[in-house]
């Protein structure tokens, strides 16, 4: 793996395996049990005939369970031409330190279709997708208590949705069925603030980071994510729902990134005007309230207090990481900072979170989706009725006893019961909070561990090898 190498040369699976070294060097563990726990358990990598137009295309797939010390095995389907074993593997392991980190009982696993899906009709896609899906259910590679996709990369509800009524079709009767994967639209058993719930997990872990003031005094920032300078690259579901959220916490975005370009502009961008006029033209390399550069990678480089990568992997390498100028890296994307960049960032005094705590905001709420179908009942249905009477009664007991009376908007306000996304938010939120504070107390409490991502690890190892201790055959 050569310095400042490009991106092709790198082993993403190596990478993860490098992190997890690093980070292993800080555990106690015996040598077999960190072996068994770094390993991809079940590797399928498949090919099956699709017919597009009069031609039949051989069509390359794989699914990587990574680890089955708690089962269901979980983790997205990505559908890009990037896709391979190398790729699948560092992914499915990721989803393992990923759910073990936010405890989500789930190993990790992944998915991916080496496909481009905007050269194909939605007709071919949903076959594709079908097929995929019969393909899983041959070995075994899917269900509920199984091993249960979600959206990634170039896949969305509409692809989840073609996953359930296929394994719904084979499976008349299985009670559990809708929980055989996650991300489906909210009329296919899907929860609310599913969608949404990667980038406010992005938000929610950043935000927590910005509050604690000696780590924004070692950073030499001030407090809160009010006035903050962002720079988000890719404007996918991930990254336009993390710019989302900090534009409307106050932040500045100074810099977006599509796949053929970026924007900047110091005094900060629309974001909403930026999503209209890429919705009425197609692209935004036109876009005329900001300086436009058509080398969208240049916005790993600009001026700014915060920089979300929030597209794919192995972006900041060891060749542009000395010209990076922001001060925290989010990565909302899986592995977007190579080893090589992460000792470059670490000596300039970067602080980056970690993939594996920060974009775990779609697996939680993906475990909550899974529970909601397990339990065929609505978050909130048994109580926000009784939650709304009871605020109620101590309301109108305080208005009676100091005689003075509240306003229609403040009574709704403090009687409101939770709904369906006030409990998912607020679950999201508070897994987000306490995960940052575990891995901050592992890095403030080793003198020898000096980085978010290795104090993540250790959080995680420590976990998953607690499972595996458990079995009894390491001593
Ligand atoms: N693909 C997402 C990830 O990488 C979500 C996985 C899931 O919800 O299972 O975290």
């Amino acid at each position: 793996m050569k310095k400042g190498a490009a991106n092709h040369e790198y082993s993403f699976f190596g990478n993860v395996e490098r992190y997890f070294d690093k980070a292993a060097a800080h555990t106690q563990y015996p040598k077999g049990l960190l072996d068994q726990i770094k390993a991809c358990n079940s590797v399928y990598q498949m090919r099956f005939p699709i017919k597009i137009g009069d031609r039949v295309e051989v069509i390359e797939a794989y699914r990587v369970q990574h680890s089955q010390h708690k089962v269901p095995c979980k983790g997205g389907i990505r559908y890009s031409l990037g896709v391979n074993q190398d790729e699948v593997m560092a992914l499915a392991s990721l989803m393992t330190y990923k759910c073990a980190i936010v405890d989500v009982p789930f190993g990790g696993a992944k998915g991916g279709i080496k496909i481009d899906p905007k050269k194909y009709t939605e007709d071919q896609l949903e076959r594709i997708t079908r097929r995929y899906t019969v393909e899983l259910m041959k070995k075994g590679f899917i269900g509920p208590g199984i091993d249960v996709p979600a959206p990634d990369y170039g896949t969305g509800e509409r692809e989840m949705s073609w996953i359930l009524d296929t394994y719904v079709a084979f499976n008349p009767g299985q009670v559990e069925a809708y929980g055989c994967v996650t991300g489906k639209p909210v009329s296919q058993g899907g929860v609310r603030g599913r969608k949404e719930a990667t980038g406010r997990g992005v938000f929610f872990g950043i935000r927590e980071l910005c509050n604690v003031p000696e780590d924004m005094k070692a950073l030499g920032l001030t407090i809160g994510i009010e006035g903050k300078r962002v720079v988000v690259q890719g404007l996918g579901n991930v990254g336009y729902h993390s710019a989302l959220f900090f534009w409307e916490a106050g932040a500045t975005i100074v810099g977006l990134a599509e796949i053929d370009c970026a924007l900047y502009n110091a005094k900060g961008l629309d974001l909403n005007d930026v999503m209209k006029y890429k919705a009425e033209h197609g692209s935004l390399l036109t876009y005329p309230n900001a300086k436009v550069f058509k080398n969208a990678g240049a916005c790993l480089e600009f001026d700014c207090d915060i920089l979300v990568p929030a597209a794919l992997e192995n972006v900041i390498t060891g060749e542009n990481a000395p010209r990076v100028k922001a001060k925290i890296i989010a990565e909302g994307a899986n592995g977007p900072v190579t080893p090589d960049a992460e000792e470059i960032l670490l000596k300039k005094g970067c602080y980056i979170i970690p993939d594996m705590y920060l974009n775990a905001g779609g697996v939680t709420v993906s475990y909550f989706e899974w529970l909601k179908n397990l339990s065929h009942v609505r978050f909130g249905r048994m109580d926000k009725r009784f939650t709304e009477n009871s605020n109620l009664k101590f309301v109108s007991t305080i208005e009676r006893i100091t005689g003075q009376k509240i306003t229609d908007g403040e009574r709704e306000g403090l009687t409101h019961g939770p709904d369906e996304v006030d409990l998912v938010n607020s679950g999201l939120e508070e897994t987000m909070i306490s995960a940052f504070h575990d891995i901050r107390r592992v890095l403030k409490g080793s003198k020898k561990i000096k980085d978010h991502r290795t104090a993540a690890f250790v959080v995680s190892i420590n976990k998953v090898a607690g499972a595996y201790m458990s079995l009894g055959i390491w001593p």
